[in-house]
C-alpha cells in the first residue's frame, strides 16, 4: 500500500475515491509486458547486468522506505498524542524510525485541537528528501560504478556534453541512472519541462557556454568533441489515451512532434542562425514507454535530422534477443538498428548516421534491455503504479543527486512566470494524488548557486523566496486551507553544499 492511501486510512475511513483510482490501475493491466514471468518464456536476457540491477533496486527500496515509514510514524504517535509525555516520547520514536525530529511546535499543540497530520506530513517529506541527499554518497557508490554509459563512454562517442530533457512527469525522473543508464555526473544535465518541452534560450546560452569552454581549450580533446541534446517524451502503451503525457492530452502523436520541433526547428536552427550554418549540436529524440521503461529511439540521418517515423523499439529487441547469446545478441540489435535506419517511406533520411552515434544509440539500446528485465524481476513485469505517485514537487533546479521515478515532479524554472504551465500541471497532479484526500502538497523550491561567485548563495536564497512567494500568490486558494506547504534549499553548483535549507523558511504554512 502506498503512503499516501495509508496515510488517508489512518485519518478517515477509505474513500471511494481511492477505491475507484485503484480499480482502474487493476483495469489498466497490459496484456503484453516485454515478458511474462510463468508464461513459460525464458525472462533472462544474456545483456542484462544483473548485479547492476539489485544494486539500483537496493537503493529504490532504501529511498522508498524512508516515506513509507513516514505513515507508520505519524499513525503510531497519533494514538498518544493526548498522553503527558507526548512531544518526548514522539521526538524519540522520530529519531529512532526517521533519522531525525519532527517540528516540536506542531507536537505541543497537539492537545488544543489535535495533532496536525497535514503539516506533519509535510515537514517530514522534506526532511526526508533531505536524508536522501546526505546519504546519496553512501547509497549510491555501488551502482555508480556499475553504470555502462559514464563520462568515458560519452566521450568515446564524441560527446563532451549531455543535455537531457525528460518530461516533468516524476514517472521520468529516474530517466538517466535507470532507464537510460547513463551516469548522472557533472557534465550531463537534466533540465525537466512539462511535455518536454525544454527553453531553447536556455539551452542555447548552456550550449554557448560549454562552447567558450571548448574553444578555449579548457577542454580535453575538445576540438573533436560535440555537446548533444535528447529530448525524452513518453507514452503509456497499456493505457494510451490515460496514462501517456498530461503536458499533450495523452497523445502519443503530439507528444513526439511536438518535441521534435523544439530539437529540429527550434533549438537547431536557433544555433544555426545564430552562430553559423553547422554549429548546431547533435539532437537525439527518445521515447519511453512509462509502463515497461522500454525506449523508443528515433535514429538520426547523415545530416542529424531526427524523424516521427524512423525509429527501433527495444520491448521488441528484448522479445526478439532473449535466449541468444551475448555475440549474437549485439549483432541481431546491430541489424535491427540498421533496418530501422534504411527504411523508405515516411522514415527515409539523408544517409547514415555518424559513427560515434551509431555507438551511442547501440549502447543505449543494449543498457536499455537491464532496465526492461528491472521492470520484469522487480515490479513483475510493468510497474504496480502506472501513473503519478509523486511524494512532492520540485520546482526551480534539479536535485542533482536524487533521481529515481516518481520520487517528485519536477519543473525546471527561473521564474514562476516562465514556469506557469508546469506548476499548474504538477498542481493539477497532486490535486488528484494529495488534495483529494486531505493531503497537502509539499512543494520544495530548490535553487543552485556558484560557491566562487561573491554573494551568489544570498542571491539563490533570494530567488527562492520571490519563486516560494509567487507559487503561494497563485495558488492562494490552497495556501489558505493549508493544504500547499512550501520549502526551499540551496546547493553549491561546485560541489560543496547540497540541498541546505533554508531554515526559515521550511514548513511555510501552519
Ligand atoms: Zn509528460
Amino acid at each position: 500500500m502506498d503512503t499516501r492511501k495509508r496515510l488517508q486510512a489512518l485519518q478517515r475511513a477509505a474513500s471511494p475515491v481511492a477505491s475507484a483510482s485503484m480499480a482502474l490501475d487493476a483495469a489498466a493491466v497490459p496484456d503484453h509486458p516485454a515478458c511474462m514471468i510463468g508464461s513459460g518464456q525464458r525472462c533472462e536476457h544474456a545483456l542484462v547486468d544483473r548485479d547492476l540491477n539489485r544494486l539500483l533496486f537496493d537503493y529504490e527500496q532504501k529511498v522508498r522506505s524512508r516515506f513509507t515509514r513516514i505513515v507508520d510514524v505519524l499513525k503510531r504517535i497519533s494514538t498518544y498524542q493526548h498522553d503527558e509525555n507526548f512531544t518526548e516520547r514522539a521526538q524519540q520514536h522520530a529519531r529512532e524510525q526517521l533519522g531525525f525530529d519532527l517540528p516540536s511546535q506542531v507536537l505541543e499543540d497537539a492537545w488544543v485541537c489535535g495533532l496536525d497530520l497535514s503539516a506533519l506530513h509535510s515537514r517530514c517529506t522534506f526532511s526526508s528528501l533531505k536524508s536522501c541527499v546526505e546519504n546519496a554518497q553512501a547509497e549510491q557508490a555501488g551502482w555508480r560504478q556499475r553504470m555502462p554509459l559514464d563520462e568515458n563512454f560519452l566521450r568515446s562517442c564524441g560527446y563532451h556534453t549531455v543535455d537531457i530533457s525528460p518530461c516533468s512527469d516524476g514517472r521520468l525522473q529516474g530517466v538517466s541512472p535507470y532507464v537510460l543508464r547513463i551516469l548522472p555526473g557533472p557534465n550531463v544535465w537534466v533540465k525537466a519541462y512539462a511535455g518536454a518541452l525544454f527553453d531553447v534560450e536556455v539551452d542555447v546560452s548552456d550550449w554557448a557556454q560549454r562552447e567558450v569552454e571548448r574553444l578555449s581549450g579548457a577542454m580535453v580533446d575538445g576540438e573533436r568533441l560535440n555537446y548533444l541534446k535528447i529530448a525524452v517524451y513518453h507514452f503509456s502503451s497499456s493505457s494510451p489515451n490515460g496514462q501517456g503525457c498530461a503536458a499533450h492530452g495523452s497523445n502519443d502523436r503530439q507528444a513526439t512532434e511536438a518535441a521534435l520541433q523544439r530539437l529540429q526547428h527550434e533549438l537547431r536552427e536557433a544555433i544555426d542562425r545564430t552562430f553559423g550554418a553547422g554549429a548546431a549540436p547533435d539532437v537525439l529524440l527518445i521515447g519511453v514507454d512509462t509502463d515497461l521503461d522500454a525506449l523508443r529511439i528515433h535514429l538520426p540521418d547523415g545530416f542529424g535530422e531526427v524523424n516521427p517515423h524512423r525509429y527501433f523499439e527495444t520491448a521488441q529487441i528484448y522479445r526478439d534477443t532473449v535466449g541468444l547469446s551475448p555475440e549474437a545478441a549485439r549483432a541481431r540489435i546491430a541489424e535491427i538498428v540498421a533496418d530501422a535506419e534504411g527504411m523508405g517511406g515516411w522514415g527515409q533520411g539523408n544517409g547514415s548516421m555518424r559513427e560515434g552515434m551509431r555507438r551511442l544509440v547501440l549502447a543505449l539500446a543494449e543498457a536499455n534491455l537491464s532496465q526492461i528485465e528491472y521492470v520484469i524481476k522487480h515490479h513483475t513485469g510493468r510497474y504496480a503504479t502506472i501513473g503519478h505517485d509523486e511524494e512532492c514537487i520540485v520546482a526551480g533546479e534539479a536535485v542533482r543527486v536524487l533521481q529515481l521515478r516518481n520520487l517528485f515532479y519536477f519543473a525546471h524554472l527561473d521564474t514562476i512566470e516562465e514556469g506557469t504551465n508546469d506548476m499548474d500541471v504538477g498542481i493539477n497532479i497532486f490535486r488528484k494524488l494529495n488534495i483529494a484526500h486531505g493531503l497537502p502538497v509539499p512543494v520544495l523550491v530548490h535553487f543552485e548557486y556558484d560557491a566562487r561567485i561573491p554573494e551568489a548563495r544570498e542571491r539563490a536564497i533570494a530567488r527562492g523566496r520571490r519563486v516560494r512567494d509567487a507559487i503561494q500568490a497563485r495558488y492562494s486558494d490552497l495556501v489558505a486551507p493549508g493544504l500547499l506547504n512550501c520549502a526551499i534549499a540551496v546547493s553549491d553548483r561546485t560541489g560543496g553544499e547540497c540541498c541546505a535549507f533554508v531554515t526559515d523558511d521550511v514548513g511555510g504554512h501552519h
